[in-house]
């Protein structure tokens, strides 16, 4: 059996998106800003693509811009906001447990004499308002806080973070790269000012994603050019790009509902089956999670041996972060929820969609619990007798009603 458990480091082309890109791929090739027939398709397209992102976002039109992915959203509403508003403040706050994207373009604004805030979490992850407050200033100018970690699926509480720091009149940028196509955002709603997402997470094509901009907010461009996006992000459109996007979005919202109650049940049953495996703990909200986010810590084993070992029988997992793999160092992120370095080494990340069956699910279950068994009899870690080199750990688990 073949178990695609990886959907958190990308999801395969929806059907919708191939269909929807296949014509602009093939015969509509115009460049969206010449003036001629098959031109005037591709931008008819990339209209149509943007008033379908908007819809399914609650933005408007004019707020979307599309750009190569999540990472150049992200970098873009950093870098814009930083410049376009250096003269009134040169304060950043964000969190530990940002995506890349974020925290090292927050690195680089920091090298280039901006002050960068990095806000700790609490043992699921968790960022408050109270802790924003706390720390905005006269000078800050932008707070960014992601919508849901990708690694141990916890989602922040945006709509209150950014009524924070909007009364202060920083800017609110959150990266919903994880979120988008997976829980319901309305940005209107959520009161955000920048939002970043990126196709393939939500079964559109990969290297394209959408940095929304709400009406009044000016930020500078990271791209210059012939001014394509309103001048705001220079480049010829990617135009089969944003038609397979605004597709495989609109699918995934109009099936949310449903998904989002079928995937939360089957990531209950993995859940429940793999805290029965001795000394493994859920990292993250229990509560306040993903739908389709399984990650554990396992004692006494590697994370990296656990994925190779799935990948043997045909289940694709990860652990930690698919962009911090190939370091020895633990992720960021479990390393910021508290967890020791030697706890945070056996971290194995599960992230299913609506594409599982059933069947897929018992069978990952059971090569989980097998894998996990196998490698640890391997492990000099492991003291079958003593059952925990590390017992003082595994305090019972971290259980919330709210
Ligand atoms: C995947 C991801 C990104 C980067 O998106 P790309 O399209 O790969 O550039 C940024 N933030 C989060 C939370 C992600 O999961």
């Amino acid at each position: 059996m073949f178990v695609y458990s990886d959907n958190a480091a990308t999801m395969p082309l929806s059907k919708e998106a191939f269909e929807a890109m296949l014509p602009f791929l093939r015969d509509n090739f115009g460049n969206a800003s010449s003036v001629y027939g098959v031109a005037r398709e591709a931008s008819r397209a990339l209209y149509g693509a943007r008033e379908d992102v908007a819809r399914a976002l609650g933005a408007k039109p004019e707020e979307i811009y599309f750009t190569g992915g999540g990472t150049e959203a992200d970098n873009w509403a950093l870098k814009g906001t930083a410049e376009a508003r250096r003269e009134r403040g040169r304060h950043i706050i964000t969190t530990a447990i940002e995506h890349h994207a974020v925290l090292h373009t927050a690195e680089y604004l920091g090298k280039q004499g901006y002050e960068i805030t990095l806000l700790p979490v609490d043992e699921l992850g968790r960022v408050t308002p109270e802790q924003v407050r706390a720390a905005l200033r006269p000078d800050t100018i932008l707070v960014s806080v992601m919508t849901a970690n990708n690694e141990i699926g916890t989602i922040e509480p945006i709509r209150e973070i950014a009524a924070v720091t909007r009364a202060h009149g920083a800017l609110f940028h959150t990266d919903a790269v994880q979120a988008v196509g997976h829980i319901p955002m309305d940005v209107t709603d959520l009161g955000v000012d920048m939002l970043s997402l990126a196709g393939h997470k939500f079964g559109g094509p990969k290297g394209v994603g959408v940095l929304y901009i709400r009406k009044g907010v000016r930020i500078t461009p990271l791209l210059h050019g012939g001014g394509h996006e309103r001048g705001q992000r220079s480049g010829t459109e990617n135009v089969a790009g944003a038609v397979g996007l605004a597709a495989a979005l609109t699918h995934a919202v109009q099936t949310l509902p449903e998904t989002e109650a079928l995937v939360t049940a089957r990531r209950a049953r993995v859940i429940e089956q793999l805290s029965k495996i001795p000394f493994s703990r859920l990292t993250g909200d229990p509560v306040h999670r993903l739908p389709g986010n399984i990650s554990f810590v396992f004692e006494a084993v590697e994370g990296e041996s656990l994925v190779l070992g799935l990948d043997m029988v045909g289940v694709c997992a990860s652990s930690g972060s698919a962009c911090s793999s190939g370091s020895l160092d633990p992720s960021h992120v479990l390393l910021a929820i508290g967890l020791p370095h030697e706890v945070a080494h056996g971290s194995l990340r599960l992230t299913i969609s609506e594409n599982n069956t059933e069947e897929e699910i018992d069978y990952l279950i059971e090569q989980v619990t097998n894998t996990v068994t196998r490698s640890r009899r391997m492990s000099p870690l492991w003291n079958e007798e003593a059952q925990s080199p590390t017992e003082r750990f595994w305090t019972p688990e971290i259980q919330r009603e709210d």
